[in-house]
């Protein structure tokens, strides 16, 4: 089964940066579309913050199983409609991956529950992102760590409720660790977060962060199984 999968970016830095612009020339969703489908069969397609809805009807909604997320200058311009449409979608058990800056969406904070705030420094410094649990199936096919020659530093304290599973632990060339890869059910919903992909470096051409979310992608996809039935039940034994 090919998962539907919509990348949503707010696409804003790849229109002022010039360093962006280089690196992401049809900006950094197009880069994850087309990156996660040399990983998996996806039918996938993408959204943007300037389109109507930014992009997230109800229509493309109803018909996405998993949702990527990233965004970074413009979280305040996120309508709340919209916001909670997308909520509602994962609690019915749409996949949500988040990526880097995407720690203070919306979205994410409203899943949470908590400030979602973290340390940070834009000095290129090496991240070195450990597999600390070598059987998840997001870290299938990988080694024991993915090696980043330079990326923003995201360090602990993130402010996050703890995770349900600890995929990937990074260290920086600062000295600074950050829980990276983690994920968290909602409701019927499978959530991810994945740290790398600060906007002027090409994370997203590295292959191995794209297999990270490729197999992220099959891991949050909603697995139609028991529907859960709510309120007032009759017996299904007869009562003494
Ligand atoms: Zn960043």
């Amino acid at each position: 089964m090919a998962w539907k999968v919509t990348v949503w970016n707010e696409f804003l830095h790849e229109k002022t940066n010039q360093k962006v612009i280089e690196i992401y020339p049809q900006g950094i969703h197009r880069a994850i579309a087309d990156g996660i489908s040399r990983h998996g069969r996806f039918e996938v397609r993408t959204a943007t913050l300037e389109e109507p809805e930014h992009g997230l009807t109800e229509e493309v909604l109803n018909h996405t199983d998993v949702l990527i997320w990233w965004g970074h200058r413009a979280h305040h311009q996120v309508e709340d409609a919209i916001v909670n449409r997308v909520h509602q979608r994962v609690l019915e058990g749409m996949g949500l991956i988040v990526l880097h800056s995407g720690h203070f969406s919306k979205i994410f904070k409203k899943l949470m529950g908590t400030s979602c705030d973290l340390k940070w420094r834009e000095a290129t410094d090496k991240e070195r992102l450990w597999v600390v649990d070598p059987a998840h199936p997001i870290a299938e096919g990988l080694g024991q760590y993915i090696e980043l020659p330079g990326e923003e530093m995201y360090g602990e304290h993130f402010d996050i409720p703890a995770p349900d599973e600890l995929v990937f632990v990074s260290w920086f060339t600062g000295g600074e660790v950050f829980r990276s890869g983690c994920t968290y059910h909602r409701g019927q919903g499978k959530i991810f977060y994945f740290r790398p992909g600060h906007e002027t470096y090409p994370t997203y051409h590295n292959d191995e962060v794209l297999k990270v979310i490729a197999n992220a992608v099959e891991w949050a996809a909603p697995r139609r199984g028991a529907r859960p039935v709510y309120g007032n039940h009759k017996p299904i034994e007869q009562l003494p």
